[in-house]
């Protein structure tokens, strides 16, 4: 073996090596080449032990140049194999940040707190400050400080929840009136409250009543308030509410804490005023009560009625929510029937 065949079965190992696919070609390529028994050029290992002086050197340098070639290639492949696997096993694991997720169920506002909202930002335009209180009420801030002591009439109207309990008279609130003796007991007017929340009269469930259901109830006590305030107030905000077409209209009522008293209508959404099942066939349905706080009230509350005067009403978001979303029955609101929520 000459050192030019020791060149030439180095540049076939080198071909081939850079044409092997995967580490097992590669290792055989070695092996053919390199190993110790029956590698080509190890073969010339055997060949230098037999040969002396000048062509010995010559041999000698020929083989290690075409060996340490080889596995210089040899590794250098090797490392090219690690990193391709490394690369495809990357592409195999790779996420496609594009890929359409499953659809997303997005949930939404119930129509009465949706309804209750709007109520809360229309108000809040006018200077009003939204306030809670208390479900559990007394007897005295629900019925007595409002007019209505024991007998009275008007309680009958009030089909109450009484709560067994130690004589105070604890009872589900009627109403959410009792929060304006609450803010008017706790400060000095001027007052704009509105009040959003749950109230509870044992009414038979009809398609206009549910024995729980909401009441934003609103206040505004200053010096100088007349009628005029209270219906300049009342037509904006159903106006805001049910838009300018809507018919609306306001007649004389009684209520025991406010003197006058007025109530407010706004025709049926479903018949638009004919009458219907919906509106127990009224054609108009019945919004809100209202009126000019009555002076024994005020001043029950610690407020000079010869100095202040002011006006109360009371709305219903749930009978709002089912005409603005012409729903024919209040108490669907209360089923949780997704099919009907999911609706809206
Ligand atoms: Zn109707």
């Amino acid at each position: 073996m000459t050192g030019d065949d020791l060149q030439a079965l180095a540049r076939s190992a080198l071909e081939e090596i850079a044409g092997v696919a995967d580490q097992d070609q590669l290792e055989e390529v070695r092996r053919r080449y390199l190993a110790r028994h029956g590698g080509s050029i190890a073969a010339a290992a055997t060949q230098l032990a037999r040969v002396q002086g000048e062509e010995r050197a010559a041999l000698g340098r020929a083989f290690n140049s075409a060996k340490g070639a080889v596995t210089e290639a040899l590794e250098r492949r090797q490392t090219e194999l690690e990193q391709g696997s490394w690369e495809v096993g990357l592409s195999a694991e790779e996420m496609d940040v594009t890929h359409p997720l499953h659809p997303l169920r997005r949930g939404h506002q119930h129509p009465v707190a949706r309804t209750v909202r709007e109520i809360e930002d229309i108000f809040a335009r006018l200077g009003y400050l939204s306030v809670a209180g208390p479900e559990i009420e007394d007897d005295l801030h629900n019925f007595q400080m409002l007019n209505m002591p024991p007998e009275h009439p008007a309680r009958d109207g009030h089909d109450t929840f009484y709560l067994a309990g130690d004589g105070a008279g604890w009872l589900y609130r009627t109403h959410t009136s009792p929060m304006q003796m609450r803010t008017m007991l706790a400060g000095q007017p001027p007052f704009r409250i509105i009040v959003p929340g749950k109230v509870a009269r044992r009414d038979n469930p009809d398609p206009t009543h549910n024995p729980v259901f909401h009441q934003v109830e609103g206040l505004c006590v200053d010096q100088g308030v007349t009628v005029a305030d209270l219906k300049g107030t009342l037509e904006y905000v159903l106006r805001q509410l049910f838009g300018k077409e809507r018919g609306v209209r306001l007649r004389a009522s009684f209520f025991p804490y406010t003197e006058p008293s007025l109530e407010a209508d706004v025709a049926c959404g479903i018949c638009l005023g004919e009458g219907c099942r919906s509106c127990l066939g009224k054609g108009w349905i019945e919004i809100l009560g209202s009126g000019m706080v009555h002076p024994d009230v005020l001043a029950t509350a610690g407020v000079d009625p010869d100095r202040y005067s002011g006006f109360a009403f009371g709305m219903g978001p749930d009978r709002i929510a089912a005409l603005r979303y012409g729903i024919r029955d209040v108490r669907e609101l209360y089923e949780n029937d997704l099919r009907l929520l999911e609706g809206f």
